[in-house]
């Protein structure tokens, strides 16, 4: 569906994407993670013959963008960064000028124009200019002109951003209702969207691909996958009774909250013996939860540990 092959784009001497190889296949939502500058836009402005890259090939349903760019576009809707251009527009005459641009006539033209408009509530603001919109229907508009033509691949640069909890929860139930026919990237720092919509992740810094798994497999390279956390009135003596247990590696008390979290040794589960010891023990325990692993430490534990080396050669 969609395929890179060792994508490099450099800006001087900037390398904004530096040998990025990677293959989607239909039904995935790949997340598209990494820091502020990391190269994410620049990668999906060049899948969408947006960009040209200096080096490297990318394919979309199997057309190379650079040598059939006609083809590679017809088959792909792209969300760019920021809102739509075209403010003075109303919405009606930008998704008519969209539905132009894709060809679109007739009765397949109606109903495509009435189901985005359904699918994205945009209704009510059909005759409103865009600059006039707020930035969560801003968005949207611009989600709109991405999926006008029902595309099978979708590219959507960070795709929830600038918009409130409740427009974000929205917008990840749209993407996970295209998801089932659809071949999706999106980008995001926000970790907690990888979890609401994607099947797999890529974390990416200074251009390069640092890792590639699903959601799940990120989770457990987290030292706190499958530790098991409590709250008690009396930390002390609960990290002193957990660390007795054989298969806890160690204990520790969070500074801030005083939740105690007791880490397994490897392979090890202790959900159950800490279950059974404060049973036995009469610990007091107001809280009890197994973590399944934290994305936000093993982000910053990936795209760091990357900066160390590269900053030393410097
Ligand atoms: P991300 O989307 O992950 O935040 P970008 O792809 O926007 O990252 O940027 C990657 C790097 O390329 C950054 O260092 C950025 O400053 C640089 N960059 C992006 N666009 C340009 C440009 N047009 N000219 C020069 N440098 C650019």
């Amino acid at each position: 569906m969609i395929e890179t092959r060792n994508l490099t784009k450099h800006y001087g001497a900037i390398r904004a994407v530096d040998g990025v190889s990677f293959r989607v296949e239909p039904g995935q939502v790949l997340g598209f993670l990494g820091p502020n500058g990391a190269g994410k836009s620049t990668t999906m402005k060049i899948i969408a013959g947006f960009l040209a890259p200096t080096g490297g090939s990318a394919s979309v349903l199997g057309h190379d963008v650079e040598t059939e760019p006609v083809a590679a576009r017809r088959s792909l809707g792209y969300l760019p960064e920021g809102a739509p251009s075209y403010g003075e527009m109303t919405v009606g005459a930008f998704l008519d000028f969209i539905a132009d641009i894709r060809g679109l006539a007739g009765d397949e033209r109606r109903r495509r124009i009435d189901d985005t408009i359904d699918r994205l509530t945009l209704g009510g603001v059909w005759n409103q200019t865009i600059e006039t919109l707020s930035k969560g229907f801003r968005r949207r508009v611009g989600l709109a002109q991405a999926i006008l033509h029902d595309p099978k691949v979708l590219i959507l640069d960070e795709p929830t951003d600038g918009l409130d909890p409740n427009q974000k929860h929205e917008v990840r139930g749209l993407i996970n209702a295209m998801a089932k026919d659809k071949t999706i990237v999106v980008s995001t720092h926000i970790l907690e969207e990888v979890h609401a919509v994607c099947t797999r992740a890529i974390i990416i810094a200074r251009g390069r691909i640092l890792a590639d798994d699903t959601p799940a497999g990120l989770e457990a390279r987290s030292r706190f996958h499958q530790a098991v956390s409590l709250t008690t009135p009396n930390p002390l003596y609960a990290k002193e009774t957990l660390a007795r247990l054989e298969d806890v590696a160690k204990v520790e008390i969070d500074a801030q909250d005083q939740r105690v979290t007791a880490f397994p040794k490897p392979g090890r589960p202790i959900f159950a013996a800490v279950a059974e010891l404060i049973r036995t023990q009469g610990l007091p325990v107001s809280e009890l939860a197994l973590e399944r692993g934290r994305l936000d430490e093993v982000f910053r534990e990936i795209t760091t540990a990357d900066a160390a080396p590269a900053e030393a050669a410097r």
